[in-house]
């Protein structure tokens, strides 16, 4: 047997999610083991089936029974951020008006002033206990956008910082260019204006330093209308960019189905969409991005399409939608919790809403979010008795090891 000789590391005596069925199954093997071999995952399957190995050149972990899963993927944050929103919160459960809240300087705005204010270094210490807790939790990628700069000196300033992040931490980072997130207070009047700056001054800048993955828009009454989002998706288009597009959280514009036009990667929020955009989305191959933070933070109503999106079999996946205002929540095992409580997803679906239909929401679903030879070994090991513990409860982190590219980067002996 000289199958081997080329691992550097062997967990046996693991269980296996390997996340490689969709939302369909966990994927499991039980009484496995899993090889890594430079960064990738070089062999898996049950430990009956393992050939010989040479323990003298292969570090070999025993998993003592516990379960392997895929590291976790957050694909929609905003976890760089100046400032934040407690004052605001404090007001609104003291009684106060949205409008006395604007008075006082609340909502977006405050936050855009916090962020242009703040140092890169500034930005890079506040950002990084956020990123650190999903790290601890298992969490080995994880997207962040801008979009509270609103000019072109602060984006930068906002994407520079997301890519530091991966210099202080061993995690993936894919960065999302969200320009057109809001209108910033000098353009209030002047969308158009403004949009002139996102598409032919930020994006070419964007590009040009290499600062994105993708590009992303917030359509919705009080974002952006379905004509200008189409106006970015353009200029997204002509750089080459992937789309992804905050979309009918609050009301349907039919901005799903425009992206599906652009072959976007994902729509986010969804709670108004209807049947429509969900058949849009199943033919161009897009995921659709569920946020129950946000959903449980505004304490919204209306429920997203969950049956219809079964129905048409569009890959759902799930996210901290970490922000100052709608989510200020950084936890994605609480995430896995709300999607099963509150959306009625099942454990495997929501299990596979972040792993492989994470990863699917980035772009990135031929190297992550699935335990399967030839992938990235970005795995987690949990000290539980069946993967629907980690949905079932949360507070209690079970998480006894991370590997990130093959490298253990976190262990919990108290796990
Ligand atoms: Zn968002």
């Amino acid at each position: 047997m000289t199958l081997s000789k080329h691992w550097q590391t062997l967990y046996t005596n693991v269980n296996l999610a390997t996340m490689t069925d969709g939302a369909n199954s966990y994927g499991e093997i039980i009484k496995g083991a899993l090889a890594i071999s430079e960064g990738k995952i070089a062999w898996l399957g049950k430990v009956s089936d393992l050939p010989d190995v040479d323990s003298s050149v292969v570090d070999i972990i025993d998993g003592k029974g516990q379960w392997l899963t895929p590291g976790l993927i957050d694909c929609h944050t905003h976890l760089v951020y100046g400032g934040n929103r407690a004052n605001e919160f404090e007001m609104r459960l003291q009684g106060k008006s949205y409008q006395e809240i604007a008075n006082a300087g609340g909502g977006i705005v405050s936050t855009v002033s916090a962020t242009r204010k703040a140092s890169e270094q500034e930005l890079l210490a506040s950002a990084l206990p956020r990123l650190t807790a999903l790290h601890q939790q298992g969490v080995t990628t994880v997207e962040i956008k801008s979009g509270y700069g609103l000019d072109t000196l602060n984006e930068i300033k906002m994407l520079k910082v997301a890519g530091l992040l991966a210099e202080e931490l061993p995690v993936t980072i894919k960065r999302t260019f969200l320009g057109a997130h809001a209108l910033p207070t000098e353009y209030k009047d002047n969308a158009e204006a403004y949009l002139d700056i996102v598409c032919d001054e930020m994006l070419p800048q964007v590009v040009s330093e290499n600062l994105a993955d993708a590009v992303d828009v917030f359509c919705e009454g009080i974002g952006f209308s379905l004509e200008q989002t189409k106006r970015v998706f353009d200029a997204a288009k002509a750089h080459n960019l992937p789309i992804k597009v905050h979309a009918e959280q609050l009301s349907n514009l039919g901005a799903s189905e425009l992206a599906a036009n652009y072959d976007a990667l994902s729509s986010d929020h969804i709670e108004f969409l209807d049947e429509a955009g969900i058949k849009a989305m199943k033919k161009s191959g897009m995921t659709a991005v569920l946020l129950p933070g946000a959903f449980y933070f505004l304490r919204e109503t209306q429920l997203p399409p969950i049956e219809l999106l079964r129905k048409h079999q569009v890959p759902m996946a799930v996210a901290t939608d970490a922000n100052p205002g709608t989510s200020p929540i950084h936890n994605i095992h609480l995430m896995l919790n709300m999607a099963c409580t509150l959306f009625r997803l099942t454990p495997s679906e929501a299990l596979a809403g972040i792993t492989c239909y994470g990863a699917k929401a980035l772009g990135l679903s031929e190297s992550k979010g699935q335990l399967a030879v030839g992938y990235d070994a970005d795995i987690a090991l949990w000290n539980i008795e069946q993967p629907a513990e980690l949905c079932y409860q949360f507070g209690v982190n079970p998480l006894s090891r991370l590997i990130q590219n093959g490298q253990q980067v976190l262990m919990n002996e108290s796990a």
